[in-house]
């Protein structure tokens, strides 16, 4: 039996997950934005919460984490880099780490960039990424804590997994990341259906989350830095990817 998942709304626009293996019942919710959310899906689904995995220290994914943990006895997974920010961790990974949500495995990737101490969570027997704010659909996450450099070489390890996995990330930005995308993107025919797959999801209040790894490097600008079409666009031809990547960052931000 394999994964299932569970997505919800948490706050005004980040995504709540919940992960549940039907093999041992074991639970997990990626990142602990709000207590009420997060109680209603699992009373929904009938599922008891065991592990909560982090992804980074920002309070909308960790302000719920210590009365979530106190209520239900959850295992605390979050990087050891935020081990000083964030309450009650019982494993702290790092790059390379091995967690199991009861039989599914996952592997932790230090994906520094939006915040210094982020993490995703990679599973490549359930072909899943819990991204948080690191790789978004159609965008990224900005640079509270790293450099340009550093967010590059993050999204190049993500965008470097199988075409198949996919995507799930801290917010449902989607709609607005599109319009950037097309502003510096308008020929890409990929990102034109997206663009319009996204409009009518969004019309009928669904989620545009999940995506997939290959759906992301064939329309999400920031995955396409390296190509000579982006490179254009921001007026940096033959240029080097992290420049164009900074320059769309930057041009993001103004945005
Ligand atoms: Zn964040
Ligand atoms: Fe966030």
């Amino acid at each position: 039996m394999s994964a299932i998942i569970h997505q919800f709304t948490v706050g005004s626009d980040n995504l709540g997950v919940l992960l549940h293996d039907p093999e041992t019942g074991s639970t997990a919710t990626i990142d602990a934005g709000e207590e009420a959310p997060i109680l209603a899906a699992l009373g929904h689904k009938g599922w008891t919460l065991t592990d909560i995995l982090v992804t980074h220290h920002h309070s909308d994914h960790i302000a719920a984490l210590s009365a979530l943990k106190a209520r239900t006895g959850a295992r605390v997974i979050a990087p050891q880099a935020d081990r000083h920010r964030i309450p009650d961790i019982d494993v702290a990974v790092a790059d390379g780490d091995v967690i199991s949500i009861g039989t599914i495995e996952f592997i932790t990737i230090e994906t520094p960039g939006h915040t210094s101490g982020h993490v995703s969570y990679f599973s490549a027997q359930a072909k899943l990424l819990f991204a948080g704010d690191t790789l978004f659909s159609l965008g990224c996450g900005r640079l509270f804590e790293g450099t340009p450099e550093q967010m590059w070489i993050s999204l190049s390890r993500l965008a470097a997994l199988p075409d198949d996995t996919k995507l799930y990330c801290g917010h449902e930005y989607t709609l607005s990341n599109c319009k950037f995308a097309l502003k510096y993107d308008a020929d890409n025919q990929a990102l034109r259906a997206r663009a319009a797959e996204v409009e009518a999801l969004r019309a009928k209040g669904a989620f545009t989350v999940p995506s997939t790894i290959g759906l992301e490097k064939a329309t999400n600008p920031f995955l396409r830095a390296a190509t000579p079409e982006l490179a254009v666009s921001v007026g940096l031809s033959g240029h080097k990817a992290v420049e164009v990547f900074a320059a769309l960052r930057e041009a993001k931000n103004k945005a």
